[in-house]
């Protein structure tokens, strides 16, 4: 005799309940437990609004990404999580009320919309509100789980009252300060591998002992002026594979051991790759997937949580740029087998 419970029904197809004796409520705990054995990776079908045609922010490569991600079997429909939009208070932990009033509203002044890059429209301020609350859910995710994935996020050029560079508002550092106010991390670690120095993180927290910026990015390149992280790392033009990692594997461990982190947030930027049109860095596809390897078990390894975001990307190559970021979570997705998280 076969017994079923709901529950199970619903999630396994039809398939023979595991654990008829338990009550509901264990059946729950325990089928929690099952469903959480793959890497969590956050979405929402509203990280993509309408930009102008031939905009060369490229828009499109969210839902992309999360396709590719399905087809090729790295992430089941189970796995995505979903965000839901914070209060404006969240946003107000890092960023000054009348910029978060003004671009929420659509009455940022020409100039300031102009410094972001991207026009206003009511689809890209709420865009921006859900990538942010998304890599917040990837960070309460990975405290959860050990590590979790967002498939946007990685705003590091918006500073507290104004956006800069494709960035409104600083998801890196919402998250770091929400998460501390309402307890659940005292101690951050902000690793920031995009190929653009993290200026705003480091603005943000240039006072705040309590989260370590790191910052290893193309010397020449933008922000024209750069800022001071707590830890900045400028690399040449044309750095390739080997010697860009072997300099991360020069930083990274010991920096870990130092800071001893709570939690660490990735900016796994895929604008180091040699094909990117803003980056100035020679990666391979190769050598992309060795970092993430790389920055991921250093942390799993000691013990530390990693919430990842994707950073920038900029390709004509669609395919191409998609395919780059989705390493991040073939390595995530790799790694959270190999520590069973
Ligand atoms: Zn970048």
């Amino acid at each position: 005799m076969q017994l079923r419970c709901q529950y199970c029904l619903e999630i396994f197809g039809g398939k023979a309940c595991l654990t008829p004796r338990f009550s509901i409520k264990s059946r729950r705990i325990i089928l929690d437990r099952i469903l959480s054995v793959d890497l969590p990776i956050v979405y929402h079908e509203n990280y993509i609004a309408p930009l102008p045609s031939g905009h060369r922010f490229p828009m499109a490569k969210f839902r992309m990404l999360q396709e590719m991600l399905l087809a090729d079997g790295v992430a089941s429909p189970a796995q995505l999580r979903t965000p839901e939009l914070l209060p404006q208070s969240s946003i107000e932990l890092v960023h000054d009320r009348d910029y978060v009033r003004a671009y929420c509203d659509g009455t940022l002044d020409v100039k300031a919309q102009r410094r972001i890059g991207l026009p206003w429209s009511p689809a890209l301020a709420h865009r921006t509100c859900i990538a942010l609350a998304g890599t917040v859910l990837t960070a309460k995710l990975a405290l959860e789980c050990g590590l979790a994935c967002n498939t946007a996020g990685g705003t590091h050029h918006a500073f507290p009252s104004f956006g800069s560079g494709f960035c409104i508002f600083n998801d890196l550092a919402i998250a770091s300060r929400l998460l501390q106010k309402i307890g659940l991390v005292r101690k951050v670690l902000i690793v920031d591998l995009d190929v653009h120095q993290g200026d705003g993180t480091a603005v943000i927290f240039q006072n705040d002992s309590s989260v370590f910026t790191f910052s290893m990015h193309c010397e020449v390149n933008f922000p024209g002026t750069k800022q001071n992280s707590d830890l900045d790392v400028a690399l040449p033009v044309g750095m390739e594979d080997d010697e860009y990692l072997q300099t991360l594997d020069k930083y990274l461990p010991d920096l870990l051991s130092n800071v001893k982190p709570d939690l660490v947030l990735y900016d796994a930027g895929a604008d180091t790759h040699f094909g990117d049109k803003l980056g100035k860095l020679a990666l391979t596809d190769t050598g992309l997937f060795r970092r993430e390897m790389q920055v991921l078990t250093a942390c799993l390894a000691g013990g530390y949580p990693v919430a990842c975001v994707i950073g920038g990307g900029y390709c004509d190559d669609l395919n191409g740029l998609v395919y780059r970021h989705s390493l991040l979570h073939r390595a995530a997705s790799q790694a959270y087998r190999q520590y069973r998280l």
